[in-house]
């Protein structure tokens, strides 16, 4: 009896960070487990998560942390003033569970997520300042929320439209001013040797990626969608050095699986292009269906992804004001979220996609209540059909409840791959 009243009663934090860890390691054990064996080189980025997400440890105790509320914010800029770039949308189902008694039950289960994180005040490395691009409007007003929690949020002004020379201009005023609020709240001055340094290592991490995304192309793939996206949303968080470098070491691995024709599924596992509602670990809910139903995720089109990796940003006179409008027509250019009036350019991109990585079909996944993904849906939906594309359009949450019925689906559509393929043997 003693014994059960001296039991320390558990807090809030420390629940939620149970639970958190209890989510974060099934996806972890989920992929080191059930699949052929993972690259040696994965294990470092099993290890960051575990670390970060069980054990709640700070990787940046000693810089200025600067949060960000979607890819739109350059990290360049950041890196440059001498801090790190944290991004900021969260992918758990406790903190969306939290998010939810803070805003419509109907909001995107990402922007609950990302509230709820950031109300609960339990972060490891707690941002000193938040920078929220206005694009969907959802991540728009939740910036306003989150001002309500104490932190210091300043809105990044987006435009709608990327094609009008207006809208161009509108977004370099807009990092321009981006810049001299970060370089005055951070007291450093953005220099030229700095930036152009820091360009030239997210650069270098870009054509990481591209190396990676490369060796997916041929008919062995040497490692799962799964896999990928756990690399790339490292990089909303990891010491850039240490990710770099981890990166480098899954290159050279995969160069040589690819020479050892190890192909990380099975041999008539067709091939998906991914497309939607952006995966953040550790909600890999879809992609894990998608890859245990015997389909293997060879390119994605998301912005926790490729898209952060596409484009390299275009200098033509290495000074610093040329050098901040670069790189805000780079990341508005590059933009493929559906945020936008129109959005040929993310149509264009998956197709290329399918065809660069001969993929058998595409699965678009839009998260409940993220109305621009659904509103979307249907051009691309059209556009794959004009191509002879085959296509699932899936709508989920981050509970886990609706498992059952949408691995039905996605067997059912994989399996309708397979057939296709069978066919045409
Ligand atoms: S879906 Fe669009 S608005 Fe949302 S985080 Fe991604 S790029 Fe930003
Ligand atoms: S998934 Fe949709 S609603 Fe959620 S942040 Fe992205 S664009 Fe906005």
């Amino acid at each position: 009896m003693s014994n059960r009243l001296n039991r320390e009663i558990e807090t809030p934090a420390e629940k939620q960070n149970r639970h958190k860890a209890m989510e974060a390691i099934t996806v972890l054990n989920t992929l080191k487990e059930s699949f052929k064996e993972p690259p040696k080189a994965m294990g470092y980025f099993y290890d960051l998560f575990e670390e970060v997400y069980c054990h709640q440890k700070a990787l940046h105790s000693d810089k200025v942390k600067v949060g960000t509320m979607c890819i739109q914010i350059p990290s360049e800029i950041i890196y440059a003033l001498d801090g790190v770039p944290i991004r900021l949308c969260n992918g758990f189902y406790t903190d969306d569970e939290i998010g939810s008694d803070l805003l419509p039950q109907k909001s995107c289960p990402l922007v609950k997520a990302s509230v709820g994180h950031l109300a609960s005040k339990n972060i490891t490395d707690r941002p000193d300042m938040i920078y929220s691009p206005t694009t969907c409007d959802q991540k728009t007003k939740a910036g306003s929320t989150i001002e309500g929690f104490g932190y210091d949020v300043v809105d990044v002004d987006f435009p709608r439209t990327k094609e009008s020379e207006i809208s161009r201009e509108f977004f370099r005023r807009s990092i321009r001013g981006f810049s001299a609020d970060l370089s005055a709240k951070t007291g450093k001055k953005l220099s030229r040797k700095k930036l152009r340094a820091s360009i030239s290592k997210i650069g270098y991490a870009q054509s990481l990626y591209h190396q990676l995304s490369e060796l997916r192309k041929s008919s062995a793939v040497p490692i799962l969608g799964n896999d990928m996206f756990l690399v790339t949303n490292a990089f909303f968080f990891d010491r850039i050095d240490s990710w770099i470098e981890a990166t480098e070491a899954l290159v050279e691995e995969l160069e040589q699986r690819a020479k050892e024709k190890v192909h990380a599924a099975g041999r008539v596992s067709p091939r998906i292009v991914y497309t939607g509602s952006p995966p953040i670990f550790p909600n890999y809910k879809i992609p894990l269906i998608i890859e245990e139903s015997d389909a293997i995720i060879v390119a994605d089109e998301t912005c926790s992804s490729n898209r952060m990796f596409n484009d390299r940003v275009a200098v033509d006179e290495w000074f610093v004001n040329d050098m901040i409008d670069s790189l805000a027509d780079k990341y508005l250019k590059a933009c493929t979220c559906p945020v936008f009036t129109k959005n040929d350019d993310r149509i264009r991109r998956i197709i290329e996609l399918v065809k660069s990585h001969n993929a058998d079909g595409v699965i678009y996944q839009a998260f409940a209540g993220c109305t621009v993904y659904e509103l979307e849906q249907r051009s691309v939906l059209e556009a794959m059909e004009k191509e002879g594309i085959s296509i699932l359009y899936i709508e989920s949450d981050y509970s886990p409840s609706q498992h059952g019925q949408l691995s039905t689906r996605v067997e059912a559509f994989v399996e309708s791959l397979k057939i296709k393929n069978r066919k045409r043997r």
